[in-house]
């Protein structure tokens, strides 16, 4: 068949599309991993038997159960949602955040989020056909509140996504600016809590204090990468109309067994990530005794770090052995930016020489 225009990609997809870089997951086989916010503890033994025992018996023939009963209510009991309210699962927050942005993407519509944060939003945003406004964090990265209350009020975002903490910067906002957002919001505002194991503060509380307060979580950090399970909390009248959205099996039958059981467990997986604080705390002490670096203060499991020559440093690091995140050449703010996750002990030590040791080489 002959066609005037040939059927290729730049003819045939939306040029949004065409115009973005998929998410980068860099390979990491053999590495000190500590590029992706991984929890770095295997679960205690006798557990690990108890899951595998789970999965012998799990019935993979069969869909999984698409109310995902068993699991919403594990979920219930470890999270104190106010009375009222509501969780909708997703394959793992990710989904949750371009099933919201399906939701509202009318024509027109905007995403507002804060830049630098989290890229899915934009990517999202871009892919779903809306408009993404990203308003910039102050020199601190602190909310700026009179620029994104003067964004909110001449943007009129749906969407409005506010990562707590922020990655990649590792900081909690200020929750009465926060508050004063949803406040002034004409649409959603969704609280993404994906860090909420490691930081002081949470959301969920003042779930039933605003319509258009939405709060979102994944256990991906807490131990569960692997699994894709992150959840929405919100009332019943915004979650019956995603759950439209919603794939019937996006999660299947493992993910549920697993983590149904994991969270009977919670204390196990809340126990680790009391270690990662603390590891946080002695990673914090060591990259601030690096001559050369400057780091931010963390509630997440990774920390923020400007050092000069940073993707040197980063390709120093790799060939060493070491895997992290170069922000560097990003987001202007992020210039000379990388992102480390808390590790195991012996992996943040190792890290932290094959740091001393680039750095030295370079200078
Ligand atoms: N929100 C934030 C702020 C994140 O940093 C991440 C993961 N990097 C996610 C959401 C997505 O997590 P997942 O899809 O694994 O649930």
């Amino acid at each position: 068949m002959s066609s005037a225009r040939p059927v290729v990609p730049a003819n045939l997809l939306r040029p949004e599309l065409l115009g973005l870089n998929a998410y980068h997951v860099p390979p990491a086989s053999g590495m000190i991993k500590l590029d992706a916010m991984e929890n770095p503890y295997l679960l205690p033994q006798a557990l690990r038997d108890e899951i595998a025992r789970l999965v012998a018996d799990a019935e993979i023939n069969r869909y999984p159960d698409a109310g995902a009963q068993q699991l919403k209510a594990a979920i219930g009991q470890v999270t104190n949602l106010p009375p009222g309210m509501e969780v909708l699962l997703g394959n793992g927050s990710d989904e949750i955040i371009q099933l919201l942005a399906l939701a509202v993407a009318r024509p027109g519509a905007v995403l507002l989020s804060v830049e630098p944060s989290f890229v899915m939003y934009r990517m999202i945003a871009t892919f779903v056909g809306m408009k993404y406004v990203g308003v910039p964090l102050d020199e601190d990265f602190a909310l700026d509140r009179k620029a994104m209350l003067d964004a909110i009020q001449r943007e009129q975002p749906a969407l409005v996504f506010l990562a707590y903490p922020n990655n990649p910067t590792g900081n909690l906002f200020d929750a009465a600016a926060i508050k004063q957002i949803i406040e002034a919001a004409p649409g959603l505002v969704v609280v993404d809590e994906a860090y909420y194991a490691f930081a002081r503060d949470s959301f969920i509380p003042l779930l039933a204090q605003y319509d258009n307060l939405l709060v979102m979580r994944t256990f991906s950090k807490l131990g569960m990468a692997g699994l894709r399970l992150g959840f929405l909390a919100g009332s019943g009248a915004w979650l019956e109309q995603l759950e439209k959205l919603r794939l019937p099996y996006n999660v299947g039958v493992l993910p549920q067994l697993v983590a149904a059981r994991l969270l009977q467990h919670h204390d196990v997986l809340l126990a680790q990530a009391e270690r990662i604080k603390q590891e946080r705390a002695k990673l914090l002490a060591a990259l601030n005794a690096v001559v050369g670096v400057r780091t931010y203060s963390s509630e997440a499991n990774f920390i923020l770090f400007r050092v000069g020559k940073a993707t040197q440093v980063f390709e120093g690091l790799k060939r060493r052995g070491v895997l992290i995140k170069n922000l560097n050449g990003g987001h202007p703010a992020l210039t000379d930016c990388l992102r480390v996750t808390v590790g195991a002990p012996d992996e943040n030590k190792k890290f932290v020489a094959a740091l001393q040791d680039t750095i030295n080489q370079l200078a």
